[in-house]
């Protein structure tokens, strides 16, 4: 099996054409292509990994889009259209301070109506990685539809990847966010986090939380550490892999890109659930597929955009 099975939020993000701005002050936006599960699955693509996707869209100009985008980079879609429900948007700034305003339009959005039973069956059963997300966690029915996939992804042999990627503004409260995305962490082999998503989870700092989290249940636990690369921790071993130096513009989808480049390469490895530990503890394994996964991100972050930003194999090995 070598097919890297994507499922959550496909949506437009709208960013201002320059920075610096709170969201008040922007008065022109740039559409984009987003949602992390739709970007780890293009990264993939394209590296020329074989990328599918799950989702639901509006039936409407936005969603058209949408699939077109992942069409061209060469990701497989069973994206259902809908009339119950407009695509959803995300409006985005980049604010003088660095830090990043949102306003969603989600009242609900057409990806949250995704239903169990709309779910492309026949692709849990060839995936050799189910990826998901926390977004498609927040509400009904899409996180059965998330969690019910998840299952079967594994039931049949598939490696379980969750990136939590906490968008707080998203849910009710805090605290909801905190106890939803630590309920998952069981079905995860493989969980990506950042330093600042350890500290929210469990209060305590990225150093002693790798340890708790995979105490949790899943095999490996990647924190990423933005240029200075990723800390990888499994039962066998806790490395650092250095980050690849470059001029960044844009770090949006930089996190993304990162995880469809460690999948690619761990399906490349052919690492499974009983296997990964063991696999990436061979010599030279952990830097084959992280320093990968770093160069990856980087690259991204010297362009702008999420999915226009993503690099080819070529210019990965380059
Ligand atoms: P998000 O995209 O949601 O912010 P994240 O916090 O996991 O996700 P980062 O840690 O910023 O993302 O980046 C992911 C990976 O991309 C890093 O682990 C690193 O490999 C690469 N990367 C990010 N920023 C840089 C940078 N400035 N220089 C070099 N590599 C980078």
């Amino acid at each position: 099996k070598t097919c890297i099975v994507c499922l959550g939020e496909l949506l437009i993000d709208f960013v201002p054409e320059v920075n610096g701005q709170a969201l008040a002050d922007v008065t022109s936006f740039q559409r984009a292509a987003g949602g992390a599960p739709a970007n780890v699955a293009a990264a993939v693509a394209k590296l020329g990994g074989d990328a599918r996707f799950i989702g639901k869209i509006g039936r409407d100009p936005f969603g058209d889009f949408l699939v077109r985008t992942l069409d061209e980079v060469g990701v497989h879609t069973a994206v259902v259209q809908t009339d119950e429900a407009k695509t959803g948007l995300a409006f985005v700034s980049l604010r003088a301070d660095g830090e990043r305003d949102f306003l969603f339009f989600r009242d609900p959005a057409a990806d949250m109506l995704l239903r169990a039973d709309e779910v492309q069956a026949q692709w849990l059963e060839d995936a050799a990685v189910y990826h998901f997300g926390s977004v498609s966690l927040i509400a009904e029915p899409c996180r059965t539809a998330t969690l019910d996939a998840a299952r079967r992804a594994r039931d049949f042999g598939a490696l379980v990847s969750y990136d939590p990627n906490v968008r707080l503004a998203l849910w009710p409260s805090a605290d909801a966010a905190r106890a939803e995305i630590l309920a998952q962490l069981p079905l995860a082999d493989v969980v990506k986090v950042s330093e600042e998503e350890v500290e929210f989870l469990l209060g305590v700092d990225a150093t002693t939380g790798a340890q708790q989290l995979l105490q949790r249940g899943p095999k490996v636990i990647i924190i990423t550490l933005g240029p200075g690369g990723c800390r990888v921790v499994t039962a066998r071993q806790d490395v650092v892999i250095p980050g690849q130096p470059v001029a960044a513009v844009d770090t949006t989808g930089a996190g993304d890109s990162f995880v469809g480049g460690m999948l690619y390469q761990l399906v490349a490895l052919g690492a499974a659930p009983a296997t990964i530990v063991d696999v990436l503890a061979e010599t030279g394994a952990a830097e084959q597929v992280f320093a990968f996964a770093n160069r990856v991100g980087a690259i991204t972050t010297t362009r702008r955009g999420a999915i226009p930003a993503l690099p080819t194999l070529a210019e990965v090995q380059g």
